[in-house]
């Protein structure tokens, strides 16, 4: 490298830091990171896997076994709302989601939950249709499930590429499962414009919320989606292994038939009668006892998003996005890096995938310099942003640190 293209680079990471400076004093969501306890000197990007520890979960978590469990005991199933927690949290996380209430119930995996809403799709869905279209990408999980799914219900894993799942859709068509954003690339796929090309040839929609749902708005009830699924642990910071949740939008509740009809799920649990009779609303979609000390975690966590809107979300996240990518430019010697998340905001999730030689072994190194992404096979980085508490610095940060790896 020449002294003159190293000047530059020198004048252009101090640009870059008074840039990164001025988009956080203009930010008028920056406080927000008070209300997560992060360690001092990480630049944490991997909320897209899982989330932050939200200020008051340590507390909450406290009183939930020191004094609901250890001195209220069994009282606090009614006492301390245990019992009607997954209808009360999913209401709480509802509009984050776009959903009225009554329609999101917490509990569960999301592998699980995607058990149950594409058995009971195929199940609302018109008799003698034969296809399950699944995004070809999928997250593994999905992909899994899909498969066994269709075994019992007699249908076909059809795969398909999201940008053309509309022309694949027709009137054998049963059931159709995408991604809101693909956990790999970070590409958003068209919600609205999909699940309108579902219902005209007659389809019923599951959509996967893990990796837009606390980053876009998803406006479920807006855009008429059927069913959903989505984990709590990503960008809605509910902890390792928190809950998921089950949309099933209002219009399809009492038809909504669950392969898995536990108790909780009954019109009337404690009748402990020999047959299942379905509650009424979202509570059908519940199983068997929920884990109490991960759904109140969840709950006290979805506090950090009190009076944020997530349009404000989404407009920092895709200011986010695009500084890191400016970042990047300047400070990867070229060819190095290869962005495979889209540049174009209506098509961009959260995070940013660059692609790499040596993927694993570069991630390790910037983990290693205190800046966590994480690494998906087979040579993807990949960078979450979640803008309640990343900020322009940490981009700023993290693109240099990447520089410095190449340098
Ligand atoms: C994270 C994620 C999951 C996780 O499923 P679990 O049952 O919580 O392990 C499923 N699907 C997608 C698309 C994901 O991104």
């Amino acid at each position: 490298m020449s002294d003159d293209s190293t000047n530059i680079a020198a004048e252009s990471s101090a640009d870059l830091r008074d840039r990164a400076a001025e988009l956080d004093a203009a930010d008028g969501l920056a406080k927000l990171r008070e209300r997560f306890t992060l360690p001092d000197g990480v630049v944490y990007l991997d909320g897209n896997s899982l989330g932050a520890l939200p200020a008051g979960v340590a507390g909450t978590t406290a009183d939930v076994v020191a004094r609901q469990w250890g001195e209220l005991l069994i009282r606090s199933w009614d006492e301390s709302g245990w019992w009607t927690a997954p209808e009360r949290i999913g209401d709480k996380l509802a509009p984050l989601v776009g959903a009225a209430p009554g329609q999101v119930v917490v509990g569960d995996s999301t592998s699980v939950n995607l058990f149950k809403a594409l058995v009971g799709a195929a199940r609302l869905a018109t008799p003698g249709r034969t296809k399950l279209l699944v995004d070809a990408a999928t997250f593994p999980t999905d992909g899994y499930i899909a498969q066994s799914a269709a075994r019992m219900t007699g249908l076909t894993v059809v795969p398909v590429d999201p940008s053309h799942a509309a022309e694949a859709m027709d009137a054998d068509t049963a059931v159709v499962l995408l991604n809101h954003v693909d956990y790999r690339s970070g590409r958003l796929h068209d919600l609205p414009a999909l699940t309108t090309a579902a219902h005209a040839a007659g389809a019923i929609t599951v959509w996967d919320l893990c990796h837009s749902a606390g980053a876009l708005p998803v406006d479920l009830d807006a855009h008429a989606v059927d069913l959903a699924v989505g984990c709590t642990y990503k960008y809605l910071n509910g902890g390792p292994g928190a809950p998921a949740y089950l949309y099933i939008a209002a219009r399809h509740q009492a038809d909504f038939d669950s392969p898995l009809p536990g108790w909780n799920g009954h019109a009337d649990p404690f009748a402990m009668t020999p047959a299942f009779q379905a509650a009424e609303g979202a509570t059908r979609g519940r199983v068997g006892t929920p884990d109490i000390l991960s759904m109140l975690a969840l709950e006290s966590a979805l506090d950090a998003w009190d009076g944020v809107s997530v349009e404000d979300v989404r407009a920092k996240s895709l200011a986010l996005t695009d500084f890191f990518l400016a970042c990047v430019a300047a400070y990867v010697p070229q060819g190095r890096v290869e962005s495979v998340t889209p540049v174009e905001h209506g098509r961009r999730g959260s995070q940013i995938s660059l692609r790499t030689e040596n993927a694993r072994e570069v991630m390790g190194e910037l983990i290693s310099r205190g800046v966590i992404g994480d690494f998906r096979a087979p040579d993807v980085l990949r960078f979450g942003f979640t803008p309640l508490y990343v900020g322009f610095a940490d981009a700023e940060r993290a693109a240099r640190t990447l520089g410095h790896i190449f340098g």
